[in-house]
Formats: structure tokens, C-alpha cells, sequence
């Protein structure tokens, strides 16, 4: 039996995770004179899904995390934290589909040459169709982009990386996730308007913006110096402490988080505030009192994607400057092929290699995920030869894992999520749910840090100011209350 400790840390709020919106929680509270205790599972790395794994020199970000807010807030905390640490990129990505490599954004000419004249005309032709008899009431992905784009280019440019990434048929998926990720990361649409002058030119949207901020040693520069300053600031940080259960006093009314430290031992935080940006599913199926049976049963149904790199480091100069390539071909299991390099010349010791990142999207219960990493490094090792035509057999590498990479949006998951959250609300107060996972949202680190910056407010005015599951649900923040002043983000990428 592990010992418990006797004697609880008491602070203005204890925060789990110290991801993008558990720092940025902290930091702001910390800096209005609040004590925060943030609790984090991970023993090395802060910055969660946003974090930069070290291996060998090289830097890894896990998925590539490009930096863009409309979001003035956002903007200007991230230039507190790294007053000199941006570079501006510009943005370099391709699609591999049928052996060929697409510009993306989709360059008309070379679209045109490489699809050939008689696929044009299909897509054409299925996208008039579409746009002419629309399918009534679009419930899901494979609706909402056919109607959109026409069947041809929804199965060219969406179906095949689309079920990649989610290990589901399209016709499984919501609509919701097509129409928050879709209004602007528009392929179908930059193709159509190619295809269409007729259209227009196609929007500024921001997926497509041409360039984009980066922290020069990766998005975990930014975090490890947001963590920094929190401890500088008289806040802890505890690494390697999973919290296991949040318990409620009414009376108090005080939550009493337990969490079982990097040595086993059980510890626990006392906070009027909880800060959660641990999975809603976690929480609900550990938070006392118990919630009841339909909002139990509504967690259980929330489901995740898992995500892994495999890192190939391979000797000689960068066969792409690409920042990534999405690989949209069926026979290849990667999603995409990143090249850090790209990113910033910082995130590799030298020129003399190449650090790539084979991208896996994968299920906790598949092969794909459950296979050990020697066996995901050849894979990564085949499946590059097989793209690139480069044997890098001999290749070192590691595999960075990221477990819960991505809320699913399945087609009940509205209903579930409404259920859990009347019942948060009716048992609970003094709670603030942020972050991606915390709200399964479909948050960018931008959204993230907003709902964050939005619980700090309600926290430090002591009643609900904003409410942040406005956040990312459409072009607008919902206020509840007056002094607001947070600019809103318009649906981003
Ligand atoms: C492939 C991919 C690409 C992306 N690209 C971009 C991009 O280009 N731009 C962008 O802005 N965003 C991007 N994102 C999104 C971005 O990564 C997230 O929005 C952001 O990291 C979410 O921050 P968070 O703090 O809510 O959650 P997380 O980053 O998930 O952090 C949560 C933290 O909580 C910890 N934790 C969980 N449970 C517990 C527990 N019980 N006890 C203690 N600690 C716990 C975790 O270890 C983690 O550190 C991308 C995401 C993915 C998956």
C-alpha cells in the first residue's frame, strides 16, 4: 500500500494538466495573486499535446502545431512569454494522392495537369449536382462535404485522410466537426473556386493563410517558459502526478483533489477552484459525489483518437522543405509526413540529417496503437520508402505517443456532452472545464488558452463573467455577464 499523505496542500485553485489551458490558467491567476497548484501526469514535459519531445538533438512536435489567433488576448501572451522567441514561417504543405504531389492550397494549372481533363470534368460536373439536389438535412461528414464540394472531390481530397484520421467511415462522423473545421480549412472550396472562376476568389480563410508563427525550439519553448514563470512566481508545478478523484464539499464549498505522485504515493490538493483540463470523460467517472447514472453512462460513450509520430532520422539533406505532406493515398497507413527542420532550422542540431515525422492516427484498441515501437519505427521505415522511393531501413528514430489526441465527434456526441454538463452543473460550482479534452472540443491551442483566459476571469471575479463554451462554437463569444473585454477568435483553423 502506498503511504497517503497527512497533511493537504491548500490553494486558491488547483489545476490538472499543464498543457496550453492548465498553464495558461495558472499563469494568469498566479499573476493576479492567486496560489495555484497544477497537476500534471506527465513526469518530463509540460505543454500536453503542445509539448516538444527531445530525442537525440532533435526536436519533435507532436503534430506540428502552426501559431495563429485572431485572438488579441492570445496574441499578446504569447509575446509576453517569448518576447524574441518567434519566427515567422512560411507556410509549405503538399497532398500525396495517386503518386503525385499536390500544391496545397490546390494550384488550378497544376491540379488540372495532374488530375487530367476527364476527372476535372467529373468533379465539375458532380459538384454542380451536388450544389443543384443537395442531400436534405446533412447529419453527417460525408453530407456536409458532399453538398458542399460534390461526391467526386469529397472522395479525392476528404474521405480517404478524413477516415485516417478518425478510423471511422464519414458516415459515422458529425456534421458539426465538417462545418467548425471545414468553414475554413477548405480544400474542396479552393478547388471548386479554381475549378469556378465564376466563384470568385476563394476567401482568406485561415487555414490557408500563407504564413504563421513558431516558436523557434517549438511550441514547448513556450509552455516550459509559461511554466517558468509560474514557479518563479511562487506557483507550483507538480510533474509526474496523475490526479485520480475530485471530491465536492457543498458546505465548504472547497474541492479535495487526490493524486498519486511519480513515486506511487497518494497525495492530495485542497482548492476553492478546479481548474479541469483532463478528459470530461476522466473526470466525470472519478468525481465524488458520483455523478448520476445517465451522465455516467453519456461519459462512457465519449470516445478519443490516439496519435503517434514515428521519428526517422535520416543522414543527408531534407528530400522536401515542406512543413508537412498529407499523404491522402489508402495504401499508405501514415496520415501525414512531417518534416521539423521546416519548422524552424532549431528544432535539429545540424544539416547533416533529416528528422521526419511519420504521422499514425490510430484507436487504443488497434494494432496500429497496441504495436510495440520497433515494430512502428519499420513500419514508418517501409511506408517512407514506399512514398519517398528511399531506403532508409537503417534509419534511427524514436515514437512519440499521444494518447486522447482527439475528441471524436460521433454523431451522438452532443447529447452526451449536454447530459454531463447539466449534471456538472446542478452538483457542482467553483468548477471551470477547459481546454480540448476538458470540453471535448475540437479546441486549437489558441481556443484552448481563450477558455482558459475565460475561467481565470470567472474565477477572479468570483462569478460566471464568461462562459467558455462559446469558445470555438461559432465566430461569436457568448458573454454571460458585463466586463468582457476578451476579443473573440473567429472560427479559426
Ligand atoms: C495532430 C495535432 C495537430 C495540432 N495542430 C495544432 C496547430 O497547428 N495549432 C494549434 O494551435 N493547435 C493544434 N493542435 C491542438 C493543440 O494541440 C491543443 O489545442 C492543445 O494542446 C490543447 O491544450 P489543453 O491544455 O486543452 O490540452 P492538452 O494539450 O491535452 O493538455 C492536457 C494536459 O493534462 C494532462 N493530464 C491529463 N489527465 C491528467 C490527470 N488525470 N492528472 C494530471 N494531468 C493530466 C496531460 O498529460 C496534458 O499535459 C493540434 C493537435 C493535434 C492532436
Amino acid at each position: 500500500m502506498p503511504p497517503t499523505s497527512v497533511s493537504p496542500d491548500a490553494v486558491d485553485a488547483v489545476i490538472v494538466g499543464a498543457g496550453p489551458a492548465g498553464l495558461t490558467a495558472g499563469y494568469l491567476l498566479q499573476k493576479a495573486g492567486r496560489t495555484v497548484l497544477i497537476l500534471e501526469s506527465d513526469p518530463t514535459y509540460v505543454g500536453g499535446i503542445s509539448r516538444t519531445v527531445s530525442y537525440k538533438g532533435y526536436r519533435i512536435d507532436v503534430g506540428g502545431h502552426r501559431f495563429f489567433s485572431k485572438s488579441v488576448e492570445v496574441n499578446r501572451l504569447w509575446d509576453e512569454l517569448l518576447p524574441d522567441g518567434f519566427i515567422e514561417r512560411d507556410r509549405l504543405s503538399r497532398i500525396y494522392y495517386g503518386g503525385q504531389y499536390y500544391s496545397y492550397p490546390l494550384k488550378p494549372g497544376e491540379a488540372l495537369r495532374k488530375l487530367g481533363a476527364r476527372e476535372i470534368a467529373r468533379c465539375l460536373a458532380s459538384y454542380l449536382k451536388a450544389r443543384a439536389f443537395p442531400r436534405a438535412a446533412p447529419a453527417t461528414f460525408e453530407d456536409w462535404v458532399v453538398n458542399q464540394f460534390g461526391e467526386r472531390l469529397y472522395r479525392i481530397f476528404f474521405k480517404t485522410y478524413t477516415e485516417k484520421v478518425w478510423g471511422m467511415d464519414c458516415r459515422s462522423i458529425s456534421a458539426d466537426w465538417a462545418a467548425q473545421r471545414i468553414k475554413t480549412f477548405s480544400l474542396g472550396k479552393a478547388v471548386a473556386h479554381a475549378l469556378l472562376p465564376s466563384l470568385g476568389p476563394a476567401s482568406p480563410i485561415t487555414t490557408l493563410l500563407r504564413s504563421f508563427k513558431y516558436p523557434r525550439r517549438g511550441p514547448g519553448m513556450l509552455w516550459e517558459e509559461c511554466a517558468r514563470r509560474i514557479v518563479a512566481g511562487g506557483g507550483s508545478i507538480r510533474m509526474g502526478c496523475r490526479a485520480t478523484r475530485f471530491e465536492y464539499s457543498k458546505q465548504a464549498p472547497r474541492w479535495l483533489v487526490e493524486y498519486r505522485d511519480g513515486g506511487g504515493a497518494i497525495r492530495h490538493a485542497r482548492g476553492r477552484h478546479l481548474v479541469s483540463s483532463l478528459a470530461l470523460k476522466d473526470l466525470v467517472r472519478h468525481a465524488s459525489p458520483a455523478m448520476p447514472p445517465a451522465a455516467a453512462a453519456a461519459a462512457d460513450r465519449l470516445e478519443y483518437r490516439n496519435f503517434f509520430a514515428a521519428a526517422l532520422v535520416v543522414p543527408g539533406p531534407a528530400l522536401f522543405d515542406d512543413q508537412w505532406i498529407y499523404v491522402h493515398e489508402p495504401g499508405v497507413k501514415a496520415g501525414r509526413v512531417q518534416n521539423y527542420r521546416s519548422w524552424s532550422p532549431d528544432m535539429a542540431p545540424g544539416p547533416e540529417a533529416t528528422c521526419y515525422g511519420l504521422e499514425y492516427f490510430c484507436s487504443a484498441t488497434d494494432e496500429l496503437w497496441r504495436m510495440s515501437d520497433a515494430d512502428a519505427l519499420d513500419l514508418a521505415r517501409r511506408e517512407f520508402k514506399a512514398i519517398f522511393g528511399k531506403d532508409v531501413s537503417a534509419a534511427d528514430g524514436c515514437v512519440v505517443r499521444q494518447p486522447r489526441a482527439y475528441p471524436v465527434y460521433s454523431l451522438d456526441y452532443q447529447t452526451s456532452l449536454a447530459a454531463i454538463r447539466s449534471a456538472l452543473d446542478e452538483n457542482f460550482t467553483h468548477l471551470h472545464l477547459v481546454g480540448r479534452n476538458g470540453m471535448h472540443r475540437y479546441n486549437n491551442q489558441d481556443h484552448s488558452m481563450v477558455t482558459a483566459m475565460f475561467a481565470a476571469a470567472n474565477i477572479l471575479a468570483d462569478r460566471q463573467l464568461f462562459d467558455p463554451w462559446g469558445v470555438n462554437s461559432d465566430a461569436q463569444y457568448h458573454e454571460s455577464g458585463h466586463g468582457g473585454r476578451l476579443a473573440p477568435i473567429a472560427v479559426a483553423t
